[in-house]
């Protein structure tokens, strides 16, 4: 009965993660650095190690931009025109919000 692989096991995440990963969490930790990454077992080891992370598919979802907004509803459209929810007009939104 294999109980030599019982200490990789109480480790979790770790087993998950490459080598790549646990050097780049180690790298992050000795520079104080954040992480980019989108892999799940990598952010949760990192919040574990106080490290911060930096989610790459968020960093794209930011991209997209929503310039019309039904002014009825308050949703985004990228397309003026009457809204398809509610039948008001879809104008143009500004974007000077920064988040
Ligand atoms: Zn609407």
């Amino acid at each position: 009965m294999g109980k030599g692989h019982g200490c990789a096991r109480k480790s979790g995440d770790l087993t998950v993660l490459s080598e790549t990963d646990t050097g780049i969490l180690a790298l992050a930790v000795e520079l104080n650095a954040a992480v980019m990454t989108d892999d799940f077992a990598v952010q949760n080891t990192a919040q574990r190690l106080e490290i911060p992370v930096i989610p790459i598919l968020q960093r794209r979802a930011k991209k997209r931009t929503w310039k019309y907004r039904c002014t009825g509803c308050g949703r985004f459209w990228s397309a003026p025109g009457e809204c398809q929810i509610c039948g008001a007009e879809i104008l143009r939104a500004k974007s000077g919000k920064k988040y």
